[in-house]
């Protein structure tokens, strides 16, 4: 006799639309048995199933693990209904009612099988750029609004042709309720043109002839557009920096596929998993000596930024140029990228030649996500595209809707409810006026997308940040400042799904401190809640405030002062250098006057990486602590001495010791290394003592100047063998794009 069929109605929560998921349950409940339907809903996808009890138990159960690639289910809630008799399963259209809940998938790289219909000569798609399916293609960049469909996105005004229209309402097909599905008939159309208008011909073909004899193009991609020139091309790299009036900060490159990029760089596991994966970040490698790329690519780096491509129109160009193509944010200096046609055009007209465009509006400005693998993990540099609006989980249930508003440099803002935490995409330092604008208008689409309307508001406690004074401005919600160290810590322990209370090792350029300093070298007790500062590094002044900051040799003077007084030693080439402003400079330190204390360790960086002669001026921010990590000696094993005592650790005495080994012509490399080392033990040392008397067993470690591999790597493998558990990040940048998350977390746990 076979087994009574029951029935239940069930409803998955996470990333369920956009991505496949009702075709897989369709497909899932013929092969079982199970009849019934799969519809999508404001808030995720709701399914009724009838089957015999242990093929509803097998059929709940791979909901979950056999989901699509592109899927991420978050919940299923199975509760009993009344068995009705049904047979056959279908998928039902209409439009689910209910709050809007739903998640928005982030873009992604093209899949194997796109790949293969746009290659074929046979294939309709042959050669289309814009070819995408369930599996693959534009998503948060082309949303405009909820629920998810055509409608509701950048395609609205491309009306499917009937071929299309067939796969679409197909649901064995692989484009069935593909919102972007198009062909060369129905979709977007790439053009070509330059300072004359129009270009004809085959724009591809068009645009790689150009790459191949040296010109700049700009290419719209999926966030914006790049600027794209030869990598191998020493003139047209050196053209493009000069046009971008960008110096020094490195280009990133996009390599054909996996086997080039190993020509070029050391891949190892992991890296490879980041590179051929669905979200294409850049990721940071290795450079091979012998490779043949342009040297002004990455000036002073031993890393290169590389990335495969992420949608047919890369595939294409990549391929038929031949070669690895620069492909750096299509902006002047440190403007935004630009993502609208006209003001792209006007933007990007004195630095392109040529521009490689489409007619699919770009909804929402998006970077390319940056990537780096340290011991074994992959750390972001900058969460953006790819990842972006995925939420991350946080440690604890907010019971109100919050808005964090993150820091001024790198902002990212944050929306949260429930468990979820959704970090926007990287929007950018606040100082211009259109950064503020994408900032603004980034909150509302993120709270109309995600349905969350605020009413607790955390933000930076510095008076100047233009994230703080949005927040200040509001009405109607309640405010929590939070401090940014420990917005750091706590960006830290929810990017580990953790509460504390930990000891915190916050290191970056500056934020504010509770006593109105500037912090930067903190360790903190901590949980999400609040700190304690329990320790610091000795505070020098900042000569000439901002000045200060992109004239590491000020910093050389400030610490100089610091650590001899009076008599600063004879004979030191930073002064010489810098002999003019010297004496001023050091009379501004003395008197305090525009001279705040700061206890910040990006600036501790500075004065060495200025008094070693690696850098007096940067040009952008930590660029002399970079350069210093990337110039240390590897084979060095000798650290210099710093003191910690009464909470204090004195950079000072680093300098003294950096002092000495330049008396005795030690080589800059050395001297890094030993530097690099010094401040590790040291800091291991005060966070593992800080552990001891507080009896935690775990150490946090972040702030941007914990993207210095070197020194991370060190603090992390000593505070390991000292048997202490040591959180980092992988989900949001150490940097402040991750103060975000950070304050979002402690604003969900403040007392209620
Ligand atoms: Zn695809
Ligand atoms: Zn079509
Ligand atoms: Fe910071």
């Amino acid at each position: 006799m076979p087994a009574t069929p029951v029935r239940v109605r069930v409803h998955v929560d996470g990333i369920v639309q956009g991505v496949g998921f009702r075709p897989f349950v369709h497909t899932l409940a013929h092969e079982l048995g199970v009849a019934g339907s799969v519809r999508n809903t404001g808030d995720g996808v709701d399914i009724e199933a009838e089957a015999p009890a242990a093929v509803l138990d097998a059929f709940v159960a791979a909901l979950r693990e056999r989901a699509p690639v592109l899927a991420r289910v978050d919940r299923v809630d199975v509760v009993p209904a009344a068995a009705n008799g049904d047979s056959g399963f279908v998928i039902d259209l209409s439009a689910g009612g209910g709050p809007r809940r739903t998640l928005v998938s982030p873009d992604t790289a093209t899949c194997a099988q796109c790949l293969v219909e746009v290659r074929d000569p046979a294939e309709r798609r042959y050669r289309y750029p814009f070819t995408n399916c369930t599996n693959c293609g534009p998503r948060f960049t082309i949303v405009t609004d909820v629920p998810y469909d055509r409608a509701a996105t950048t395609m609205a005004g491309f009306p499917m042709c009937a071929p299309c229209r067939q796969e679409y309402d197909d649901p064995a097909d692989r484009r069935f309720h593909a919102q972007p599905v198009c062909c060369r008939d129905c979709g977007p159309r790439l053009t070509l043109s330059d300072a004359g208008g129009p270009v004809p011909g085959d724009p591809l073909t068009a645009a790689a002839a150009l790459l191949r004899s040296g010109a700049i193009v700009a290419v719209k991609g999926l966030g914006g557009y790049h600027l794209a020139v030869d990598a191998a091309d020493e003139a047209a790299v050196a053209r493009l920096r000069g046009r971008k009036h960008r110096e020094d900060k490195p280009f990133a490159i996009m390599v054909a596929d996996l086997d080039t990029v190993r020509a070029w760089c050391e891949v190892d596991a992991a890296e490879a998993a980041l590179l051929t994966g669905v979200r294409r970040p850049i990721v940071l490698l290795r450079r091979r000596a012998d490779a043949a790329l342009a040297g002004s690519i990455a000036p002073g780096n031993r890393y290169v930024g590389v990335l495969l491509p992420y949608t047919p129109l890369h595939h294409l160009l990549v391929a038929e140029v031949g070669r690895p193509l620069v492909l750096t944010s299509g902006n002047v200096s440190d403007e935004p990228i630009a993502y609208v046609d006209d003001e792209a055009r006007e933007r990007l007209a004195g630095i392109a030649d040529a521009f490689l465009s489409h007619d699919r509006p770009i909804r929402m400005r998006t970077d390319d996500s940056v990537v780096r693998v340290v011991r074994g993990k992959p750390q972001p540099v900058r969460r953006s595209r790819g990842y972006a609006p995925e939420p991350i989980r946080l440690p604890i249930e907010c019971a109100r809707p919050v808005l964090a508003v993150g820091a001024e440099l790198k902002n990212t803002f944050c929306l949260a409810r429930g468990r979820h935490a959704f970090v926007s995409h990287h929007i950018g330092d606040l100082e211009n006026v259109e950064t503020l604008l994408s900032f603004r208008d980034g909150i509302r689409h993120f709270g109309r997308l995600f349905d969350v309307e605020p009413e607790v508001v955390a933000y930076d406690l510095h008076p100047e940040y233009l994230s703080t004074k949005y927040a200040l401005d509001l009405d109607g919600v309640e405010l929590v400042g939070v401090q940014h160290h420990h917005a750091h810590i706590a960006a830290c322990l929810a990017d580990n799904g953790e509460t504390g209370p930990v000891v915190g090792v916050a290191y970056d350029g500056t934020g504010y401190g509770t006593d109105g300093t500037l912090w930067g070298g903190e360790i903190l007790v901590a949980d999400l809640q609040g700190f304690r500062r329990a320790a610091h590094l000795a505070a020098v002044p900042l000569p000439g405030g901002a000045a200060a900051i992109r004239a590491p040799w000020r910093m050389a003077a400030a610490y100089l002062r610091s650590a001899y007084g009076a008599d600063l030693p004879a004979g030191l080439a930073v002064r010489t250098r810098n002999a003019g402003p010297w004496d001023a400079v050091l009379a501004l330190a003395d008197r305090g006057v525009n001279a705040p204390p700061t206890t910040s360790a990006g600036r501790l960086f500075d004065a060495v990486a200025a008094l070693v002669g690696v850098q007096d001026e940067v040009r952008y921010e930590g660029q002399a602590a970079i350069e210093l990590e990337q110039c240390a000696d590897s084979g060095e094993r000798a650290a210099y001495p710093m003191s910690f005592a009464a909470g204090v650790l004195d950079g000072a005495d680093l300098i003294r010791a950096v002092v000495s080994d330049l008396g005795r012509a030690v080589p800059p490399p050395v001297i890094s290394a030993r530097f690099h080392r010094g401040l590790a033990a040291a800091t291991v040392h005060a966070a593992a003592t800080i552990a001891r008397a507080e009896s935690l067993d775990t150490v946090a470690l972040s702030g941007g100047v914990f993207q210095n591999v070197l020194l991370l790597t060190l603090v992390a493998d000593d505070l390991e063998k000292q048997g202490l558990r040591v959180l980092t990040h992988t989900q949001v940048p150490c940097n402040d794009g991750g103060i975000s998350l950070g304050q979002a977390a402690v604003a969900a746990s403040w007392p209620r």
